[in-house]
């Protein structure tokens, strides 16, 4: 949760200078271990302002650690991660106001119902919004008829349509999801995809996880492929089939025209992680 501070500096995307390639995240040479075992090791990437970028890798693979350390939930032994230019272990209280989380369902006030919960964090990123304002962004995301029911007694769908809603409430610099479509159906994670896709045109910049490559290659400008806590290649998913197609451990998986996903396990190898 961010304090009175915060609110004062939130940056608005209308703030920021009109280039297109600004960058909005950037890790250097990130290492992070748990004990003994480093989870984490030496990555580097940047994502672009308007940019949705994925980070896609097997179980395990580090992803969702390299997540924990951007929010700042987890210390790294090293390397820096900068948002805007910012040092975010140097300005915690900006960083964690520019960026947007998409929380697990456990994460929720369970006593509180949805409107209660969209003003709760309305309030805490000091974003005014009227009641047929909220009652409009209610219906954009589907959930009008709801309004009065608990984050619990929502379905899957409607739980990850509100919380994408209530990461996005402070329109952020930088939104972080964590596997947004795991477990919906085919017309909740497109409509899902869509949401995603109407928050990248605002000129913000998405990061996001995925073992969807389906989703991947749909959603993602750009993706990082990491394996055992390394960023094995970085590209567009386009450029990433043209580079591998012909490369022997993608063929040897492809079943028809080559995919991302033959290019993630020609590269990652087919064993089930554990
Ligand atoms: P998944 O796709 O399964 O969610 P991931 O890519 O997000 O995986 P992480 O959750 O970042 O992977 O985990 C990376 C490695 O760190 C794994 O080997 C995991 O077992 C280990 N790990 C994660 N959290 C902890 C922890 N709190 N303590 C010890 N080891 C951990």
């Amino acid at each position: 949760m961010i304090g009175d501070s915060a609110k004062l500096i939130i940056m608005t995307r209308s703030d920021q200078p009109d280039e297109i390639a600004r960058l909005v995240l950037e890790v250097n040479d990130l290492t992070v271990s748990y004990g003994n075992f480093k989870a984490v090791d030496k990555v580097s990437f940047s994502t672009k302002a308007g940019e949705i970028f994925g980070l896609i890798g097997p179980n395990g693979a580090g992803k969702t650690t390299t997540l924990s350390a951007i929010e700042n939930l987890i210390k790294p032994d090293s390397g820096n991660i900068s948002l805007n230019g910012l040092d975010i272990f140097k300005h915690q209280i900006e960083s964690k106001a520019n960026i947007g989380v998409q929380l697990q369902s456990t994460s929720f006030q369970y006593e509180l119902n949805i409107i209660q919960l969209i003003k709760l964090y309305s309030g805490l990123y000091n974003v005014a919004l009227t009641e047929s304002q909220i009652n409009d962004s209610l219906e954009k995301i589907g959930l009008s008829h709801e309004a009065k029911r608990r984050f619990k007694q929502l379905s899957g769908g409607q739980q990850q349509r509100l919380s994408l809603f209530i990461a996005n409430i402070h329109h952020p610099m930088l939104l972080l999801l964590d596997e947004p479509t795991a477990g919906l159906d085919p017309q909740s994670r497109r409509q899902l995809w869509d949401t995603i896709e109407s928050n990248r045109h605002d000129g913000g910049s998405i990061l996001l996880t995925t073992h969807s490559m389906e989703e991947a290659q749909a959603v993602c400008d750009r993706v990082a492929i990491m394996d055992v806590g390394k960023i094995i290649v970085s590209d567009t998913p386009e450029q990433l089939i043209e580079t591998y197609r012909t490369d022997p451990r993608v063929i040897e998986v492809a079943r028809k025209e080559v995919t991302l996903e033959d290019v993630f396990i020609g590269l990652t190898g087919g064993q089930i992680r554990e």
